[in-house]
Formats: C-alpha cells, sequence, structure tokens
C-alpha cells in the first residue's frame, strides 16, 4: 500500500498516516465502529480520509468520520514499558 504523505485536500495541512480507530455515522444516523483502520488523519478538519476500497470493504458508503484516533500510538506505547 502507498503511504506518501499527501496533503489534506481541504486545508492543505499534512496528512499523520497511521492505523485508526474511528466511528463514523452512517446516513441512517447510526454509529458505526471501525478498528485499526488505515487512514490519513487532518488534524485541522478532524476529518480521516479513508481509500476508497477500504470504504467499500467496511461497507461504510456514505458514512462520515465522526471521531477517529491513532490506535498505533497506545500500541507503541504498552510495547516500550
Ligand atoms: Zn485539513
Amino acid at each position: 500500500m502507498p503511504s506518501q504523505q499527501a496533503p489534506c485536500p481541504v486545508c492543505g495541512d499534512l496528512l499523520a498516516v497511521s492505523l485508526y480507530d474511528a466511528t463514523f455515522r452512517m446516513p441512517d444516523s447510526s454509529e458505526l465502529l471501525c478498528f485499526a483502520v488505515p487512514g490519513r488523519l487532518c488534524a485541522r478538519c478532524s476529518q480521516l480520509l479513508v481509500e476508497p476500497d477500504l470504504i467499500e470493504a467496511l461497507n461504510l458508503g456514505d458514512g462520515r468520520c465522526v471521531f477517529a484516533i491513532a490506535s498505533d500510538t497506545t500500541l507503541a506505547e504498552h510495547a516500550s514499558s
């Protein structure tokens, strides 16, 4: 999977490429939790960008990311302690 840095399409800030635990709000206003989703987060927009292939695989459809936190940060903390 290519992991090159690309700027946020909205604000131009650099995106943080990582694994994220994310909550998506679906069009029927239910919420879908996804763990360890590879994506690119813009800290300024609080928007998680996920590959279209993955959106399809997770069945996100028109779901919109409402919360995302890097999931490998906690793993790294556990590993180093
Ligand atoms: Zn942005």
